[in-house]
């Protein structure tokens, strides 16, 4: 039986964790956990997967539990455990909208939609219209308009919620199709490789009518994978199959991109999703309260509205910050109440504690280096590495532009750093011992 106030509680906990953590680190790893049971000093919590759990307790356990104790004002313990594999009642079904069970696709549980990420829950506004309208369009009519779709913004601007909306319509209208992230479509045409069996890979993905692929950016230097999609792209589209790609940036800005790939990408029609202005952030706030089945104020919905601007996933942040302390507290949500939950709040947190200072201190001490090390012309193996390394970080962690890096780091051009960062991203799936350095460098900046 379900324990309201566990749910609540680490509710709670996720919507202030949801503000301190890098949004995939919070779509991966902590999004579908749930409180399940919370005693005196003990509050349980569903992870789907041993290996999510280990990695929490690793990577997190410091700000997890440092945050529960805050939300709950006592010493409170969080235990991990195992969910039970038995469908829960839970809002998300495994295979979309429930509206249609009969057609059933020919995804795997791991590509799972969320039930939320429909086109009828997507706030329409100047800044992502043209977006939304492509993905209808290609939804009702697959691969009659644009092919390939190629959709980009910067994170929580809702790619994904409009990629899973025409994984829903497909759904409802009995189209196959897959919905795959490219680290999922790395993964499984690396293990095909593996296993000699590319030739079923190949038949799968040939044999749907529209591929959904999100966060393309991430095939950068990836030869292989490259490859690999890029046949599975030819097959598809020789065959009039829709193909919807999503990426955090156009595809010309890709680095470490095969020419065929990128010229591709550009045959249909690339839109872009705009930050929403004002009106539009209010709508999305009152769309997402009536979900929640919150009431709130205009004077309230306008307060938040102005104080996050760049993020949607943010402006939902806030609303479970609200959310949570009027349930744990037992307030009614007055403007008093939700100036106090987001007080504390500054957009991307992430971002606020990394400066390029703090990011150069830390790769120094990880490396041992100096900033005369990272600034200046070295080519010894060991200082190209870090300088690489601190260019990686200031464009992943900071969003900073290629050519303020280059000056910033002795006045490199932006090239250097786009080979830089796309070599980086790259050898992390490689080399574990790169992936410790950069994950231990996070840590120390952002915990
Ligand atoms: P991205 O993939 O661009 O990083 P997501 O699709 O994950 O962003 O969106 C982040 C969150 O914001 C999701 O919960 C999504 O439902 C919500 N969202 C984004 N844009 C809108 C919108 N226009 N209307 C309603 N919700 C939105
Ligand atoms: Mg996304």
């Amino acid at each position: 039986m379900a324990d309201t106030h566990a749910i609540d509680t680490w509710k709670a906990v996720l919507g202030d964790l949801q503000l301190q953590v890098n949004p995939s680190t919070y779509e991966t790893w902590l999004k579908d956990t749930q409180g399940v049971s919370i005693s005196d000093n003990l509050l349980a919590v569903e992870v789907a997967t041993p290996f999510a759990i280990e990695w929490l307790e690793r990577r997190m356990y410091q700000s997890i539990q440092s945050t529960a104790q805050k939300i709950a004002g006592r010493p409170l313990q969080v235990q991990f455990q195992v969910r039970n594999t038995a469908p829960s009642n839970g809002s998300e079904s495994p295979v979309a909208d429930d509206q249609r069970p009969a057609h059933r696709t020919i995804q795997t549980p791991q590509y799972r939609l969320n039930g939320k990420y429909n086109f009828n829950s997507f706030v329409v506004g100047p800044s992502n219209r043209l977006p939304y309208s492509a993905a209808r369009a290609v939804a009702e009519a697959p691969g009659r308009s644009y092919n390939p779709l190629f959709i980009y913004s910067g994170v929580g601007l809702g790619k994904t919620h409009l990629l899973h909306a025409i994984g829903h319509t497909c759904v409802s209208e009995g189209l196959s199709f897959i919905y795959v992230t490219c680290e999922q479509f790395t993964n499984e045409f690396i293990t095909a490789i593996r296993g000699r069996t590319t030739e079923d890979f190949r038949a799968k993905y040939r044999s749907v009518e529209v591929l959904l692929m999100d966060d393309i950016q991430f095939i950068s230097g990836k030869e292989q994978t490259q490859e690999g999609f890029f046949h599975t792209f030819n097959d598809l589209h020789n065959s009039n199959r829709q193909i919807v790609l999503t990426s955090d940036r156009p595809p010309k800005a890709l680095a470490l991109l095969e020419d065929r790939l990128r010229s591709r990408f550009e045959w249909g029609l690339i839109a872009d999703v705009q930050p929403p202005d004002l009106e539009t952030r209010m709508a999305i706030l009152r769309t997402k309260a009536e979900q929640m089945d919150l009431g709130l104020d205009d004077s309230i919905t306008e307060f938040v509205a102005k104080k996050v601007q760049k993020n949607v996933r943010e402006l939902e942040g806030c609303l479970n910050r609200i959310a949570a302390l009027a349930k744990l507290t037992g307030r009614p949500i007055t403007l008093e109440l939700a100036s106090q939950a987001i007080a504390d709040f500054m957009p991307d947190l992430s971002r606020r504690s990394a400066s390029p200072d703090r990011i150069m201190e830390e790769v120094n001490r990880k490396f041992r280096v100096t900033n005369d090390d990272l600034t200046g012309a070295s080519r010894k193996k060991g200082i190209v590495r870090a300088r690489h390394v601190a260019m990686y970080l200031l464009h992943e962690a900071l969003g900073m532009k290629d050519t303020e890096i280059g000056r910033l780091l002795g006045d490199r051009d932006h090239a250097t750093v786009i080979n830089a960062v796309g070599k980086v991203n790259y050898e992390i799936n490689v080399d574990s011992q790169l992936r410790q350095d950069v994950l231990d460098i996070k840590e120390a900046i952002f915990s």
